[in-house]
């Protein structure tokens, strides 16, 4: 079974499909670690962020691994641990030009089937219910306001001890980004038409998490 979480950064997509995930007793697959870890390797390697070629051949060669460490999820990508340096201002912003190149997202999407299809799984992205599983038996749109993202974000880095970050530029690049994902020609960022739709602002997180898992056990 697969539980498709899709929506803008910063919505509650990750809280939302880890505590899904742990209710249901599924795996969580984010999408978007994917594509930040192949904008680290980009970064990593000198490759610019306008090289579809060398983009592809990162996406395509480069294997992305998931592992646990205590009760955390971990990636690497071709054996390097990049859990953390994937969640940086710099990547937030790289991530964006990677993910409109359509031969990267062919490649991981061919990697997100692959997982998904291997077990019951919660899929977070902007993609999922449009593209990757168009099939999915739950399809949520979760959304939240661009404001209510930011502060999140900014909340997030200091609880993963990343660092501390400036509240209007984190809001400038949620637009931004916001803009990009929705307006690119491959994938944009759209709900699926079979999608419920969910707003996480001024909601508990947990009411959305009983309405997903009551959609799943329906
Ligand atoms: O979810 P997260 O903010 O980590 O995703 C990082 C970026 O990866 C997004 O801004 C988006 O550009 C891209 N992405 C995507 N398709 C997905 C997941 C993420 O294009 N399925």
């Amino acid at each position: 079974m697969i539980i498709a979480i899709d929506g803008p950064s910063g919505a509650g997509k990750s809280t939302v499909a880890k505590a899904v995930a742990k209710k249901l007793d599924f795996d969580c697959l984010d999408t978007g670690a994917m594509y930040r870890a192949v904008a680290w390797m980009a970064q990593h390697r000198g490759v610019e962020l306008d090289d579809a070629a060398g983009l592809e051949d990162i996406a395509r060669n480069c294997p992305i691994s998931f592992g646990r460490d205590g009760g955390a999820q971990t990636v690497a990508i071709d054996g390097v641990d990049v859990t953390s340096d994937i969640r940086t201002a710099t990547i937030d912003r790289a991530v964006s030009p990677v993910s409109a190149c359509p031969a990267v997202r062919v490649a991981l999407v061919d990697q997100q089937r692959r997982i998904g299809r291997a077990g019951n799984y919660v899929v977070e992205g902007r993609d999922i219910g449009t593209v990757v599983f168009p099939d999915a038996e739950v399809k949520v749109f979760l959304t939240a306001s661009p404001e209510e993202r930011a502060h999140r974000r900014v909340r997030q880095n200091v609880d993963r001890g990343v660092g501390s970050i400036d509240y209007e530029t984190v809001l400038a690049d949620i637009i931004r980004r916001d803009d990009i994902d929705s307006n690119r020609a491959a994938s944009p960022l759209k709900p699926a038409a079979d999608a419920v739709h969910m707003d996480s602002t001024g909601t508990y997180i947990e009411d959305v998490i009983d309405q997903i898992c009551a959609l799943a056990r329906q």
